[in-house]
């Protein structure tokens, strides 16, 4: 199609080997010029000796996320007229804006065909104006309040288990109402994740304790996993330093958000004024390294920077992972077998970052007969829940992250269902729904 000395030069980024041989094959093949990168600080270098006309740019990668790569492109006069079409799975519409804002010109949702993708980069080519306006919608618990904890045995503990926004009153005694928040203990250093609601009453109970450096992990930013902060008693104590990681990539760095959650407009107390010393950490290194404890994390299907954490205690793996929408769109039946492969490589990364878990604590939010409503919410359904667990071959499943509409009644009908599932597809494992207070030790 193109004469040998007209090659047009493609750069292609993925973190998928098997992504990147199969585009530089067929592209190849059409009469480009290919080079690969494999993460986001790869594709940077070869940029420089490179010098793309296009680059394809997946988003969730390690070492620099895909919208960081793609900000770094476009506002550097050297880089800038170089088009750029992002690729991911991760196709939910607030970051497909984001991309678009920040200079894409189109989105490509994987798994993607390859005429999807041939007609896209002719389409550039040609100078034809962005189609990415004109893109088509896409489709047990315990409840120990134990006063006496062993410091010698490590536990971790919810202290809310409740998705999107806190709820309250009778209908929600049994597994609680705040939004979530999991205390990790561990060699006698307290590890946080997330900031809901629940983090309060941790912070009551750290109170008690000496002043201590504080570790608190976030997810991603939406408000359940951030609201309780303002009211986290030890970020107000002098001698107390806290060190909060969390992904970036999306807009804003972490300290402006939580700069922003307490802005005067909203809160009487700023984020100055708070007497703890507070250092903001955007995750880069993967594991980050505490002392002796080591957390892992990968980027999630969900909107904005959201990540999932694992790590180890009591020589147990524990994934934690709240807010996940895993077969996005999915509605078939409860069959391994029926899933297509396109749709289990894009998910390839999730699957591997699970797999050999001793416990998953993970969401299925909706109910199979909710989610036809709910997609492209973030969420996971019941089916898609249990299809995950036997993908990852997880040994053992907390389901947490409640929606606020099922009361206390109806997650037990749910967790009874979900047995039924399981059972279906031939793979029960323990499994049990996470209430704020429970408690695990390991
Ligand atoms: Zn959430
Ligand atoms: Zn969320």
């Amino acid at each position: 199609m193109t004469d040998q000395l007209e090659k047009k030069r493609i750069l292609i980024v993925d973190d998928s080997e098997g992504i990147r041989l199969m585009v530089a094959t067929l592209l190849s093949s059409s009469g480009y010029e290919i080079a690969a990168a494999e993460n986001g600080e790869e594709c940077l270098a070869t940029v420089t000796t490179f010098h793309p006309d296009l680059i394809l740019l997946d988003i969730m990668m390690p070492l620099i996320h895909g919208i960081d790569v793609l900000k770094q492109l476009k506002s550097d006069t050297a880089t800038s007229h170089i088009g750029v079409i992002m690729c991911s799975g991760k196709d939910f519409k607030p970051d497909k804006d984001l991309t678009i804002r920040h200079g894409a010109y189109a989105f490509i949702t994987k798994p993607f065909s390859f005429d999807e993708l041939l007609t896209t980069i002719e389409g550039y080519f040609s100078g034809e104006g962005s189609p990415a306006t004109l893109l088509p919608p896409v489709t047990a618990r315990v409840h120990e309040f134990s006063s006496i904890i062993e410091p010698t045995t490590p536990y971790i503990r919810f202290w809310g288990t409740r998705g999107s926004i806190p709820v309250s009153g009778p209908a929600f005694i049994h597994h609680g109402g705040n939004t979530p928040c999991l205390e990790i203990n561990v060699d006698g250093m307290t590890v946080v994740v997330d900031a809901g609601t629940g983090i309060r009453e941790l912070g009551v109970k750290l109170k008690e304790e000496h002043p201590r450096p504080l570790h608190l992990f976030i997810g991603h930013t939406h408000w359940d996993h951030i609201q309780g902060f303002p009211f986290f008693v030890p970020a107000y104590l002098p001698g107390t330093s806290l060190t909060v990681y969390g992904a970036s990539g999306f807009g804003k760095d972490l300290r402006s958000i939580f700069s922003g959650q307490l802005d005067s407009d909203y809160f009487p107390v700023q984020l100055q004024d708070l007497s703890s010393s507070i250092l903001f950490n955007d995750l880069k290194d993967n594991p980050v390294i505490v002392g002796n404890f080591q957390m892992h994390w990968c980027y999630v299907h969900h909107q904005g920077a959201a990540v999932g954490f694992k790590f180890a205690l009591g020589g147990k793996t524990i994934v934690y992972m709240t807010d996940n929408e895993f077969l996005k769109g999915y509605l078939g039946a409860p069959d391994p077998a029926l899933i297509s492969h396109e749709m289990k490589v894009v998910y390839r990364e999730l699957i591997d970052f699970i797999t050999g878990a001793d416990v998953l604590i993970a969401e299925a939010q909706y109910m199979d007969d909710e989610y036809p409503f709910k997609i492209g919410w973030g969420h996971t359904s019941l089916t898609n829940g249990c299809l995950l667990c036997k993908l990852a071959k997880v040994k053992q499943w907390i389901i947490t992250h409640h929606d606020p509409m099922h009361s206390d009644e109806f997650l037990e009908k749910k967790l009874a269902k979900t047995k039924e599932v399981l059972e279906s597809i031939s793979y029960q494992i323990p499994v049990s729904l996470a209430a704020d207070g429970m408690i695990e030790y390991f």
